[in-house]
């Protein structure tokens, strides 16, 4: 029986699962046609049973530019537990890609890989959040002017982004990428478990800061709305003489 290489969140490990299918689409991205490949592996945990999805991939394409063969990338776990998703268009790409990453850390059991990530996430969001747009491009120019962890948290505390529970959190980030990050430390005492509520931790703080801000601003630009239409049409009413009796 085929299997394929996936995290099971269940047993915290990887294993080998039982592929009951697999869908496949390949072909040319329009433009600038280059090809891709995905494949969505299913099947079953062998050890605890659970149904597990998997996305794999194509990294070399046999045929296609001198690759000597077809290539896909080790399936990463898509169900259950998915990928964290957030809807704010404003969250910077390092921010993203860090989040990724870390999750791919956490399903290869690297939890300081994942604290690693999970710090250069909360660092860019403090340097996205804290900073001008022309001291992000004078900064983008000078690579030496950094903003350190431990100040941006204190700033997004003190400039009122972030409530005290939040700042909590952020502080348990930085103590904990700071373990994972120094090699002198013994960075091998961060389980899989506290990566894990890092995660959910730095996953609050990005929706709260981006998703939920614009929802909030979209909820309240509605409201607005409303509430000028409103004013607008008691205006024309009293106008035309109110009710008319
Ligand atoms: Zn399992």
């Amino acid at each position: 029986m085929a299997t394929f290489i996936v995290d099971c969140p269940q047993c915290k490990a990887k294993v080998a699962a039982e592929e009951s299918g697999c869908a496949e689409e390949t072909g040319f991205e329009d433009p600038p046609g280059e090809p891709y490949g995905l494949r969505l592996h299913v099947g079953n945990c062998p050890r605890c049973k659970t149904p597990l999805a998997a996305k794999s991939h194509q990294l070399s394409f046999k045929g296609w530019e001198g690759d000597e063969e077809d290539v896909w990338s080790d399936p990463v776990r898509v169900h259950p537990n998915p990928p964290k998703t957030f809807s704010s268009l404003r969250i910077p790409n390092t921010v993203t890609k860090s989040l990724s990453e870390a999750d791919i850390a956490l399903q290869g059991n690297a939890s300081l890989a994942a604290c690693v990530m999970f710090g250069r996430a909360l660092e860019a969001l403090c340097r996205d959040v804290l900073f001008t747009t022309e001291e992000k491009k004078a900064l983008r120019a000078v690579t030496a002017k950094r903003l350190m962890l431990a100040d941006g948290i204190k700033q997004l505390r003190e400039r009122n982004y972030i409530d005290s529970r939040l700042f909590d959190w952020s502080q348990q980030l930085h103590a904990f990428r700071n373990l994972a990050a120094h090699s002198d430390t013994d960075g091998g005492s961060i389980t899989r478990e506290d990566a894990e509520d890092l995660q959910a931790f730095v996953y609050a703080i990005v929706e709260y800061i981006y998703d939920l801000a614009d929802r909030y601003r979209e909820f309240k630009e509605r409201q607005e709305k409303r509430a000028r239409a409103k004013a607008k049409s008691q205006d024309a009413s009293s106008f035309w003489g109110g009710n008319n009796n």
